[in-house]
Order: C-alpha cells, then structure tokens, then sequence
C-alpha cells in the first residue's frame, strides 16, 4: 500500500482527507472545522462566502472577446 501524499506537500504523507473536496492532506493542512476536517482552500473559499463569483465580470469579457473575435476573424481571414 503506497501512502497518499498530501495535496500541498508532496513530500508529507496524508493523514486526512477534507470533508467538502475529499483532498489528501497532512496534519498541518487540515483545518479542523464544525463541518470535519477541511483543507486550506475550502476554509478559505467559506470565509470568502457563498459561491458568488468575484471573476463574473472577467468571464463576460471572455465572452465578449470571443464574439468579437468570431465575428472578426473570417473578415481578416478573407
Ligand atoms: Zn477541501
Ligand atoms: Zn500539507
């Protein structure tokens, strides 16, 4: 049985896994919270709230950029 390393440190062995993502991570990574053990990012990514996107606006650019792209590129094509 090969041990499962942690999901920060590659080179430590994973005691734990979190509860909400199901990572491996070793005793200085987990984050024991009332929910079990999570690991760094999920602790992080509660306290910055529920699932509201800060980055909404970069994808709408995304879009934007894509459409114009689309619309542009068979005219510079031609
Ligand atoms: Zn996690
Ligand atoms: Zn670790």
């Amino acid at each position: 049985m090969t041990p499962i390393r942690c999901a920060y440190h590659p080179d430590r062995d994973a005691l734990h896994y979190c509860n909400r993502c199901g990572k491996p991570v070793c005793p200085d990574c987990v984050v024991r919270a009332a929910a079990g053990n999570l690991c760094r990012a999920c602790v992080e990514g509660m306290r910055r709230g529920p699932a509201r996107s800060p980055h909404v606006w970069l994808w709408v650019a995304a879009g934007v950029a894509l459409v114009l792209l689309v619309v542009l590129l068979p005219r510079l094509l031609r």
